[in-house]
């Protein structure tokens, strides 16, 4: 909920509530809640402590588990309340309580106007770690507005050429289409042997000002990683598994005989047996009474890990000003219609790229999985106030920059007719990566079409990768029947905010239509 006087300031994409009845209905649940139990007090630092662009926060909580996966995710503890007394006192009050972990009286609030968040009825790392979601995004956003900067749900990371020139990208993904896994990529052998590399600053979360040079930089406010155990193994995420092991908190993850961890996907050998995560003696193999697979671990099974811990991590982390960024990537998960890779004509149009972002719904979302939704610039979630007013500010932003980073949209997830994906994904997106780099130094011209720019035939260097010549194809066609069907959908959408949306969304639509048309 967001929770502001009026409704129009949260907007038609965000739920509501007035700050009174917030508090009220909040606090008819935590009353009393926190009887008998320890309350711990958290002084956290979102951001380097003492930089300029950080926010701080206190969170009181009646919860161990969030005491210490707060430790990891962000830089806590006493330097942190030293440093709030000589300054002038500015901080987030976060308040949680368990309360009954009951779903009918839960309740995760944000009071941007009071720059404040409760959240009661919850133990779920997202809920209940305030400084990530709730402060960095939705509150933030709202501050971000306010004093003009950009809080964004975008990974940051560093694309190092043979020449050593590093290129930083920042990343909009929906939830669990590939942020994390792309931030510390491992550099397939052939890229690997011509001399590129890749610095994680950050999977989830981007902080972005326009700095002293009139460009834009960004910082990563957290301190750790919170990651989707299944599915990552030494195969998928090589650097995430040399990260978590040591001083790594897992959730709900299956116990093995040895004290150990182990998950789906997770690798080889599968345990003869363990506890699985609700605590029940597992044999792999079993069936559970509705016909599934009985999970060792839970499918959002979580681990928490210091992100100095990530081998590709970035020196630059503890920069107070972050890092300049070249490149805004937009992406989600499309079997059809969106190409590999498009490039933004200008900024306004990259924006309009952003606010029409479509992805197929994952286990992340609640809902029919695999249905298309809009999820503009992967905040609708996050989002703290009206995003009517959100890609205004996006726009005005634009404006301010004395040069601005171009924009992208990238679909890893383009399928063929047999539902086969296209494109291997993983390691191999630094192809693409390398040509957006190559695209932000003027090195390589493009090929204009209605939708944007694409890479000209050759310019993605495909040494090493075999893949069929047809199939490239199939991930750069751009269908103007498909793309005139987006339209209707992107219509219906923009309609929803009425006369909030900036004109010159309209306009672009306009200019997208009127390009489909040719
Ligand atoms: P995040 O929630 O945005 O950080 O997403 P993750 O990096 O955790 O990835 C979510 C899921 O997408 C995992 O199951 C990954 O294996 C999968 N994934 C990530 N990158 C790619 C990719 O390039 N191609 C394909 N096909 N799947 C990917
Ligand atoms: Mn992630």
């Amino acid at each position: 909920m967001i929770c502001t006087p009026k409704k129009r300031e949260a907007g038609p994409t965000n739920n509501w509530m007035t700050p009174e009845e917030g508090y009220r209905r909040a606090g008819e649940i935590l009353k009393n809640s926190m009887r008998g139990r320890t309350m711990y007090v958290i002084p956290f630092s979102m951001g380097p402590l003492g930089s300029p662009f950080s926010k701080i926060g206190v969170e009181l909580t009646d919860s161990i588990y969030v005491v210490l996966n707060m430790r990891i995710m962000t830089r806590m503890g006493k330097a942190v309340l030293d440093h709030l007394e000589r300054t002038n006192g500015e901080f987030t009050r976060c308040l949680h309580g368990k309360a009954e972990l009951d779903v009918n009286r839960r309740l995760i609030l944000h009071f941007p106007e009071d720059n404040t968040i409760w959240s009661v009825g919850s133990g779920y790392g997202g809920n209940v770690l305030l400084g990530k979601k709730c402060l960095s995004l939705r509150i933030g956003s709202y501050l971000g507005q306010q004093e003009g900067w950009l809080a964004e749900h975008m990974l940051i990371m560093g694309v190092e050429n043979p020449s050593g020139y590093i290129g930083y990208i920042a990343a909009a993904f929906p939830s669990a289409c590939g942020k994390t896994n792309l931030a510390m990529l491992l550099p397939p052998e052939g890229l690997k042997r011509k001399g590129y590399r890749i610095w994680t600053v950050g999977d989830d979360i981007a902080w972005m000002r326009i700095d002293t040079d009139g460009k834009l930089w960004a910082v990563n406010p957290e301190y750790g990683l919170f990651g989707v155990a299944p599915g990552t193994s030494s195969k998928t995420n090589p650097n995430f598994v040399k990260a978590i092991q040591r001083n790594t908190i897992y959730t709900n993850v299956l116990l093995k005989k040895d004290k150990t961890a182990w998950w789906e996907g997770g690798d080889p050998p599968v345990p003869a047996e363990g506890i699985d995560w609700q605590g029940r003696p597992w044999k792999p193999g079993q069936i559970e009474e509705s016909g599934e697979p009985k999970l060792g671990a839970h499918p959002n099974a979580r681990f928490t890990v210091p992100i100095l811990q990530c081998p590709s991590v970035s020196n630059r982390l503890e920069h107070h000003h972050g890092v300049p960024i070249s490149a805004i990537i937009f992406g989600g998960r499309r079997a059809q219609v969106a190409p590999l890779i498009y490039e933004a004509f200008n900024w306004q149009h990259g924006v309009f790229m952003g606010a029409t972002m479509a992805s197929e719904r994952t286990a992340a979302q609640v809902g029919k999985l695999g249905e298309v939704r809009r999820d503009p610039m992967a905040m609708l979630p996050f989002c703290g106030y009206n995003m009517g007013d959100y890609f205004a500010h996006w726009l005005k932003l634009g404006r301010k920059m004395t040069a601005t980073p171009k924009i992208f949209n990238v679909n890893w997830f383009r399928r063929d007719e047999k539902g086969e994906f296209l494109w291997p994904g993983f390691g191999e997106n630094l192809r693409v990566l390398e040509w957006i780099i190559s695209r932000c130094r003027g090195e390589v011209d493009a090929v204009e079409t209605p939708i944007g720019n694409v890479p000209h035939e050759n310019d993605i260097d495909m040494t090493g990768l075999r893949i069929p010549r047809e199939n490239l194809k199939k991930l750069f066609a751009i269908s103007k029947k498909d793309w005139q069907q987006e339209l209707d959908g992107v219509q219906k959408f923009f309609n929803g905010f009425g006369k909030d949306l900036p004109p010159e969304l309209w306009k672009e639509f306009r200019a997208l239509k009127k390009r489909l048309e040719i």
